[in-house]
């Protein structure tokens, strides 16, 4: 049996820098290009996931290949933007 548990210690990183939160709201999925959505506010960053189907692994059956591979999809879209007080 594999695991398939490899993938949970990654962390978000700066590896996407093409990416400049400031720019407002074009926050696209490094994997498929979507736009990311808010998924979680606090009171100084919020969190961002990718908002394609294929990354809604609650949508696909548990255990599946299918649904594991949109849960790497969701994880590796995510995008912490930090919000700074002008
Ligand atoms: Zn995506």
């Amino acid at each position: 049996m594999q695991s398939l548990h490899d993938m949970t210690g990654n962390m978000p990183s700066s590896e996407f820098p093409g990416i400049n939160p400031s720019s407002g709201s074009s926050l696209s999925c490094p994997i498929c290009g979507q736009a990311l959505y808010a998924t979680d506010k606090g009171n100084c960053e919020v969190t961002y996931h990718c908002s394609s189907a294929e990354a809604r692994f609650w949508d696909f059956d548990r255990g599946t290949v299918a649904q594991h591979k949109a849960k790497e999809h969701w994880d590796r879209s995510i995008r912490e933007v930090f919000l700074s007080r002008g």
